[in-house]
């Protein structure tokens, strides 16, 4: 059973956000552009895994998708998992490979070389990634007192098309890469290669909560990653039917001024797009500036409306604007 489901990542939101604020004719663009069509291809990789998963719906399997735990006490550096499983009897970590083309695993240099359309291009190879993986979670088990359980990985290559071929001394990590559709048979071999039970029902429901608990979502500033200034993103509302900014305010409404359509509420995707690329924390007068509301009373009303936290009294409140999910 699903515990922890795949959710869109915030990094592709924050993407999607900064290419619509970015000036069409920036260099920073197609840079931005691959990148984001880089995370979207892994992602549609994790949710094509999923529908593979689908059938371990039992008590026995606990499923968490796109986990982020830390690797130390003060909480600076962390380990990702594309998918974890629970077991009674053993853990299993699943990292996610969906590259298109033919693949070549590499064990001398530890690569995978990527052939497509005749450009061979080189990936870390995902069994190292793995493996480290792996080792780091061994690691988080025993610092939450949770030891001797068998911990086992693979990774699984999602794209039917792709050819896999290995180099003649990858033996031994040999089976622990397999396609999308043989992931199953994988998991229920391990099942019966496993006798001992190690944990128990109310282990794993324990387990569970801690695992949700200490997962953080990668959070990063895009502006900094892609060295882009304040200044540089275009602001105000955007039109949700041509995508023209700024719309004007006028009657508790937001007017397009090249198509005309109106919209009561497109400023929440504006205020989505301020915590996205500026900050999770805004006061009246800087979302006010960024959405182009004239008047601090119509920008309090919006912001009321939405029903977001706040502290400090009304003029001078710093609002905790949500994130998307
Ligand atoms: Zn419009």
């Amino acid at each position: 059973m699903i515990v922890k489901e795949r959710t869109k990542p915030l990094i592709l939101f924050k993407l999607d956000s900064l290419l619509e604020r970015i000036p069409s004719n920036s260099f920073k663009k197609a840079n931005i552009q691959s990148d984001r069509a880089k995370f979207n291809a892994g992602f549609n990789g994790e949710k094509s895994l999923d529908y593979h998963l689908a059938d371990l719906s039992d008590e026995n399997h606990y499923i968490f998708h796109d986990l982020r735990l830390p690797r130390d006490k003060l909480q600076k550096l962390y380990f990702q998992i594309d998918s974890l499983i629970i077991t009674p009897k053993y853990c299993l970590l699943i990292e996610v490979k969906n590259l298109i083309g033919n693949l070549y695993f590499d064990h001398q240099f530890n690569q995978v070389i990527r052939t497509r359309n005749g450009i061979e291009e080189a990936f870390p190879d995902p069994i190292i990634q793995v493996e480290f993986q792996a080792a780091c979670f061994k690691d988080w088990l025993a610092s939450h007192k949770i030891l001797n359980i068998p911990i086992f990985y693979l990774v699984v290559v999602t794209n039917i098309h792709s050819v896999i071929r290995t180099s003649p001394n990858y033996k031994t990590s040999l089976n622990k890469i397999v396609r999308g559709k043989d992931l199953i048979r994988a998991i229920h071999k391990l099942n019966t290669m496993n006798n001992n039970r190690c944990f128990s029902q109310k282990d794993i429901k324990k387990l569970s909560k801690r695992l949700i608990k200490n997962n953080k979502q990668s959070d990063i500033n895009v502006l900094k990653q892609y060295d882009i200034s304040t200044e540089e993103l275009t602001t105000g509302v955007i039109c949700p039917y041509c995508g023209t900014l700024p719309m004007k305010r006028v009657m508790r409404n937001w007017i397009c001024l090249s198509c005309s359509q109106k919209n009561a509420y497109a400023h929440i995707k504006a205020i989505n797009d301020y915590a996205l690329l500026l900050n999770t924390e805004a006061k009246n007068a800087s979302l006010r500036n960024f959405l182009h509301v004239q008047s601090a009373t119509s920008m309090y009303k919006l912001l009321r409306a939405m029903d977001l936290k706040s502290t400090g009294s009304r003029k001078a409140a710093t609002y905790t604007l949500p994130l998307p999910k």
